[in-house]
């Protein structure tokens, strides 16, 4: 079968390349020059730094391709204070494959992320990015507006700290502040409850790598993560926050770069009190708030609120060629 990869070096024949001016969702995207044809199931647009593969139409897979590219554009904008990033176009573009359902998602990314609604591939070789992937599922509940600038954000990190790696939390909760209000609101109100509720987990659980073990709720450790982000966002400019990312990222020291660049004496347990203090007065606001409108200030359950967690696989290492698709067993790509 065809993939994604594949499809670059073949000359298509058969197919029929259109030049289409691509707008995205909301039509208020600048438009983006790109081409589109049809292989198989797949239309496949390409553009100056993606290659969009999608089963539902050409016209669908255009709007696509032009979100990419503005999203790309407000990113790199919003992150490239951080030094190092640049706003050119990539050499290799980055493959977005989206899958109609999650059973062929799930073909597609590796076992640990077959629950995710997204999934990012980054091959580096000598500490230069030879290959982009992303796999998205269209199943999930606004997936473009979620899952791409999340698995996007993990792509541009990891163009900047290419060869490094990325403590988990950072770059979880770095992708997190690209998601929607909507998904932020919910992602906020597991955090309220749990706060309300005395069950905030400790930093050391929130910094450690992986996913904590089966102790402490996916969605709510995602949900502190994100909150502590947006914390260290918000508490002064945003350069601050790409300054102690990358010292975070080349020391591996966050009590360190908490004191150099926050100028927080006493590191992290500083943050863990500002941090903390900061969720309290929030579910004070939300209570006066709904006090104000007459509502209920408990939001809903949250195991209906929170969709399926969002893992990604970043390959640091050159796992492979960058020229082929990212794994073995893939039948319908
Ligand atoms: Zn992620």
């Amino acid at each position: 079968m065809w993939n994604p990869t594949q499809l670059r070096t073949v000359t298509s024949l058969l197919s029929v390349t259109l030049c289409l001016q691509c707008v995205g969702f909301s039509g208020q995207v600048e438009a983006a020059q790109a081409t589109v044809r049809r292989q198989g199931d797949w239309w496949i647009a390409e553009s100056r730094n993606f290659s969009v593969w999608m089963q539902s139409t050409s016209s669908d897979c255009c709007a696509v391709i032009g979100r990419c590219e503005m999203l790309r554009n407000e990113l790199l904008a919003r992150w490239r204070a951080a030094d190092g990033i640049s706003g050119e176009d990539w050499m290799i573009p980055c493959v977005v494959v989206v899958h109609p359902q999650q059973e062929q998602f799930a073909r597609a990314v590796p076992v640990s992320s077959r629950q995710a609604t997204g999934c990012t591939t980054v091959t580096v070789d000598e500490r230069r990015v030879i290959f982009r992937r992303i796999d998205l599922r269209a199943d999930a509940r606004d997936w473009s507006g979620n899952a791409l600038p999340h698995e996007l954000t993990h792509v541009i990190l990891a163009d900047q700290f290419s060869g490094q790696e990325i403590p988990g939390w950072l770059n979880e909760g770095i992708a997190m502040l690209s998601e929607s209000k909507e998904l932020l609101a919910r992602r906020r109100a597991v955090l309220i409850e749990a706060s309300r509720a005395g069950r905030l987990p400790t930093m050391t659980q929130i910094l450690a790598a992986g996913e904590g073990g089966a102790t402490i709720d996916l969605n709510l450790l995602y949900a502190c993560r994100c909150s502590l982000l947006q914390y260290l966002e918000n508490a002064e400019d945003r350069t601050l926050l790409c300054q102690f990312t990358r010292e975070v990222v080349t020391t591996k020291n966050c009590d360190r770069a908490l004191r150099n660049v926050y100028r927080f004496e006493e590191g992290l347990i500083e943050l863990d009190r500002r941090w903390r203090k900061s969720v309290e007065a929030t579910g004070r606001e939300l209570d006066r708030f709904s006090l104000s409108c007459g509502r209920a200030a408990r939001v809903s359950p949250i195991s209906r609120l929170v969709p399926a967690r969002q893992v990604e696989l970043v390959k640091t290492k050159n796992e492979g060629r960058s020229d082929r698709f990212p794994r073995d067993d893939q039948g319908d790509v």
